[in-house]
């Protein structure tokens, strides 16, 4: 296979490795012969992640970004060691954990080494007293669930990337899981981490439930998507396995209606474990078989814990769907749900139809929630060539919710499909800044939005990229995401 044959996307800066060979000898005598690949093969696997363009990219020839090694390190002291030699040639490391994000965070954009953490696996320790986990960084998502359950516990963290994400990826990314409502999103479920910060220093921050101690370092790290460190092992909470569950469906007139219901169950103190709202149109793609649905909003909830809690949150929640005049779907919508949790078969069957697909999900008050969905939902519709446009809210709080919206279209105009691709990001994200709301709920940065994160932050940025200088004064750690811009649009 001759990698050259296939069109680079992201071609500019690529950083250019002076002697090759040297720095390939280096790096086998710190992994081992089987923990080192510079193969064309593992190179062209390692150029993509999760982000869904990247399917179209594959079928048209063209690949996201070209490493120019992998390396599979099993220490600490061989990431210590890589970082060092990465420092003195001044080459991009890209930590990778399951290569699942969805906004190009591991792709290597400027070319470097992939630390792929995936040795990084074990189970260190289960705290039946303190209900916590303590794991190398690299275990994969719904191993570690398993093997919760099989103990009789639940993370609480199921994101629909379970089979295919990694804990790491998931701090760095600052993940939400699909249970997210009642036991928190990752920042919420990290007690402690242990971090290799670029020049090669290893800090810990201890698991503890919470401490007054100064500004907090450790937060630094989380969603800082492999630009500030790497994160080795971390300490999460876990719950003992729910006594009840139960499955409760509605369908509302308005999308208006559906937001309100919630919102007044959140105000009563009252978290069922998944809710989720999906507009008119994504009601009619995932529940055309669901009569009392039709033409209408569908909501899914799934309270679990204590039954006796349980049997109050349900009474709670059936009572704030009829006042908002829901009508009663059953369980089955709510089974479906359960059945078809981690398809992705729209997703990865549309680029044969030269379909350009994607996903944004943004975070909204409950004072801003409706009107940004139909400022987003107006702009974006008016594109050319967008043939579908719809939104689900699957993450709520007392005090606003995440939003996520899903895109098909095709380029009709003179430009690429990537380029119609990013005009339907940027608009996207300036109706949401313009009508209040944040950029990112939960997949970050990467490279699609960095183009508007001094939009999202203001002053804060330039102090950001400060910070990232002192940490990172070579610039080796995944550069071309979150501080630097790599797509027009925004205030640039
Ligand atoms: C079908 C599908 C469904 C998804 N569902 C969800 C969902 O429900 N909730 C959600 O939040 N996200 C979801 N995602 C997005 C994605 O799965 C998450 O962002 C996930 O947390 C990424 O984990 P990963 O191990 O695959 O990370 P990768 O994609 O490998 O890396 C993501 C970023 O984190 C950095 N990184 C990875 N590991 C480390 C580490 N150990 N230390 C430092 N930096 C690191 C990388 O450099 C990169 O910038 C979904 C994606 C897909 C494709």
């Amino acid at each position: 296979m001759d990698l050259n044959d296939f069109e680079l996307i992201y071609k500019e800066n690529k950083v250019k490795i002076k002697d090759k060979d040297k720095v390939k000898s280096k790096l086998r005598n710190i992994l081992g012969e089987t923990n080192f690949s510079d193969s064309p093969i593992d190179l062209l696997a390692y150029s993509k992640d999760g982000t869904i363009v990247g399917h179209n990219w594959t079928l048209e020839g063209k690949i996201a970004g070209l490493p120019d090694y992998v390396v599979w390190p099993e220490t600490k002291e061989q990431i210590c060691e890589i970082l060092k030699l990465a420092n003195l040639e001044k080459i991009p490391v890209i930590p990778y954990g399951e290569g699942s994000g969805v906004v190009g965070g591991a792709i290597p954009v400027r070319g470097g080494i992939i630390i792929d953490m995936k040795k990084f696996n074990k189970l260190l320790c289960i705290s039946d007293k303190d209900l916590t986990v303590t794991v190398e960084a690299g275990m994969n998502g719904m191993n570690l669930e398993r093997f919760l359950n099989a103990k009789g516990y639940t993370s609480g963290h199921i994101p629909q990337s379970s089979y295919f994400s990694s804990v790491g990826g998931w701090i760095a990314h600052k993940a939400a899981g699909q249970f997210s409502t009642k036991y928190g999103k990752i920042e919420d479920i990290i007690l402690g981490m242990e971090v290799i910060l670029p020049k090669g220093e290893i800090i810990k921050f201890k698991p503890i439930v919470r401490n007054a101690t100064g500004p907090q370092l450790n937060k630094l790290f989380l969603g800082n998507e492999g630009t500030l460190g790497i994160v080795t092992e971390a300490t999460l909470r876990i719950w003992p396995y729910p006594e009840e569950r139960s499955l409760i469906s509605y369908a509302f007139s308005t999308f208006e209606d559906s937001l309100e219901a919630v919102r007044l169950i959140l105000r009563e103190q009252l978290y069922p474990a998944v809710i989720r709202i999906y507009d008119k149109d994504e009601t009619r793609r995932h529940f055309p078989h669901i009569g009392n649905a039709n033409g209408k909003v569908m909501v899914v909830f799934v309270c679990e814990g204590n039954k006796k809690l349980v049997q109050l949150e349900e009474d709670i929640t059936r009572r704030e769907c009829v006042k908002f005049r829901g009508v009663d779907c059953g369980d089955e919508p709510v089974k479906h749900w359960f059945e078809t949790r981690f398809n992705v078969t729209e997703t990865s069957s549309s680029p044969q139809y030269h379909l350009t697909i994607d996903t944004i999900e943004i975070a909204a008050s409950w004072e801003n929630a409706a009107n940004i969905y139909h400022n987003v939902l107006e702009k974006v519709k008016a594109i050319k060539g967008i043939v579908l446009f719809t939104a689900h809210v699957s993450h709520f709080y007392p005090n606003g919710v995440g939003m996520y919206f899903s895109f098909a279209g095709v380029e009709m105009e003179e430009g690429s499909n990537f380029e119609f691709y990013q005009k339907v990001w940027n608009t996207a994200i300036k109706a949401v800044l313009d009508a209040g709301g944040s950029i990112a709920h939960h997949h970050g940065i990467g490279i699609n939005r960095s183009n508007w994160m001094d939009e999202e932050w203001g002053k804060g940025m330039p102090l950001l990229r400060d910070i990232k200088k002192i940490l990172d004064p070579n610039n080796i750690f995944n550069p071309g995401k979150i501080f630097d811009r790599c797509w027009k649009g925004g205030d640039s």
